[in-house]
């Protein structure tokens, strides 16, 4: 655990060091959960963002797009059923004072009999050697069972709780477990408290007579309530997609993971209206592409999991979760859902107009059924940032920090470093600059020792280091260093663009 720690401090000190994410309004000493990106920061998000509705809207010729406001009509979050029930169960210990989502403290005591299975499986690995079979003692070792009958347990009746919103039973439960506060150590627990998740603001000048509104905590009500209008105008037919990149809000009891939750955050959705009675084929289809799309970024597969959801929200009839290892452990980053036609059918009743459509192929009129995928930017850039974060030892017994991000990522494609600050190399390294920053974002940089400004390109993800030496003057080539391997290549400046295009 204290080693996970130290990874996770590093992500997060390496992020502010080199401009990537700085606490919101740090001068007055940060306001919790909110985090502003820098000027590297920017350029991955970006990245991240533009990958995403290339993969989704540029390639899906039935999936459109859609920017729509952040304030809505308070009556959508009355039909969404977010003012009745987007709660997290709180709890406090009364001796630290610290506050805890019921819920997840519950997890983590499942996480620790996990650890404990881990453990187990890792003693048999050794105790067997070559002929370890790890399915086999996994499903027959005395110990991993007890701990996995564990598991389902608490898994059952946690859900059984939370199903009947029986929140004195979630509390006996925490007793029962004899779970401790990791702060005092105590089991000196309050009651458990619903608490709703959504910010709330005033519009109008006259405050008094002015209406609630709620900055929203989820970017899909904004599509689902332009589904007509998209649909008509964009003569889209069933099955179609609508997807949309924005800020979210949510008022997070618990909020000290970095970017992994935050109080503001952007996320990546889409809403996928399908014939009723084909959503669950559509399911398994986006479950597998999803995927599909973060392996595609060349992270191992073995960094992500599917988390098939046992208790699922009154509205839909199948959810999984793609979970990645981050540094603290395997947790959501994405959502796929089958929303059924729960949330056009709950603004047709509340609205009072019609959200059909009337498929020609059958002659017939019906309410589409909704898939959604749903993914944090934020989650999707720390699982890439903490992944991509490493410390090496080389060959000479050096070490480096090297950032190895997809090169499509990076915030800087390349950087262009003359040799010397003399001779005309740093009008060389202008003139390819000029050229390249066309089509990428690129760096130059003339300041200390040719290996230190290697490490610092290094240490902010950039795939290539462009080097203008003297004899660039006389044979129009440069030496390319991959960050990677750094293994260096000749390249004639005229083939530069093609070559670094063709690498990212
Ligand atoms: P969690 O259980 O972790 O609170 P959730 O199940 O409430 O998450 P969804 O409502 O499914 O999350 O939201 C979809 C996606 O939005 C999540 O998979 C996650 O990537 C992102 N997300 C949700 N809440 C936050 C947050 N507070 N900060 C950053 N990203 C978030």
């Amino acid at each position: 655990m204290a080693h996970q720690d130290d990874i996770f401090k590093k992500v997060v000190a390496h992020a502010k060091e080199y401009g990537f994410i700085f606490p919101s309004s740090e001068i007055y000493d940060g306001l919790a959960a909110v985090y502003d990106y820098g000027q590297l920061g920017v350029e991955l998000k970006n990245n991240i963002k533009q990958y995403w509705w290339r993969a989704m809207v540029q390639m899906h010729e039935n999936i459109v797009g859609l920017d729509s406001a952040i304030f809505m009509h308070p009556r959508i979050w009355k039909a969404s059923g977010h003012v009745d029930a987007f709660n997290d169960p709180l709890i406090d210990n009364k001796d630290s004072k610290k506050r805890y989502r019921a819920d997840v403290l519950i997890e983590d005591h499942i996480a620790k009999i996990e650890e404990k299975i881990e453990k187990e499986v890792e003693k048999g690995r050794k105790r067997f050697g070559e002929a370890f079979d790890e399915a086999q003692f996994r499903a027959t070792n005395g110990r991993v069972l007890e701990h996995q009958q564990k598991i389902n347990d608490i898994r059952d009746r946690f859900a059984a709780l939370m199903n009947a919103n029986d929140l004195e039973g979630l509390k006996q439960m925490i007793l029962d477990l004899e779970i401790v506060c990791p702060v005092s150590g105590t089991r000196n627990w309050t009651d458990v408290r619903q608490f709703n998740l959504m910010f709330a603001t005033k519009m109008g000048s006259v405050i008094d007579d002015s209406d609630t509104l709620y900055l929203r905590p989820e970017t899909a009500q904004g599509i689902f309530v332009n589904f007509l209008n998209v649909q008509k105008t964009g003569r889209m037919k069933v099955p179609f997609g609508i997807a949309q990149i924005g800020k979210a809000f949510r008022n997070e009891i618990v909020a000290r993971q970095f970017i992994f939750r935050m109080r503001e955050f952007e996320q990546m959705e889409m809403q996928f209206f399908v014939r009723p009675g084909t959503e669950l084929e559509w399911f398994r289809y986006w479950k597998e592409e999803r995927l599909k799309w973060h392996l595609a970024l060349g992270i191992p597969e073995e960094c992500y999991r599917y988390h098939d959801h046992e208790k699922l929200a009154h509205y839909a009839n199948a959810a999984t979760d793609i979970e990645f290892r981050f540094p603290f452990g395997f947790k959501e980053l994405e959502g796929i859902h089958s929303r059924t036609d729960f949330d056009l059918s709950r603004h047709s009743e509340f609205s009072g107009k019609k959200l059909q459509y009337f498929d020609s192929e059958l002659n017939e009129s019906y309410t589409p059924y909704v898939i959604e995928t749903s993914i944090g930017v934020d989650r999707t850039f720390l699982a890439i940032f903490s992944h991509a974060l490493k410390d090496e030892t080389l060959e000479d017994g050096s070490t480096r920090t090297v950032l190895s991000l997809p090169a499509r990522l990076a915030p800087y494609k390349a950087a262009v470093l003359p040799l010397v600050k003399k001779d005309g190399l740093p009008e060389k390294a202008r003139e390819i600059i000029d050229v390249l920053k066309q089509d990428m974002m690129v760096q130059y940089d003339e300041k200390d020792a040719i290996g230190r400004r290697y490490r610092r390109q290094d240490a902010i993800g950039t795939p290539f280091c462009i080097t203008v030496d003297s004899d660039t003057l006389s044979d129009n080539a440069v030496t390319v260093r991959h960050r990677d391997t750094m293994q260096q290549e000749r390249v004639a400046i005229d083939q530069l663009p093609a070559y670094l295009k063709s690498k990212i």
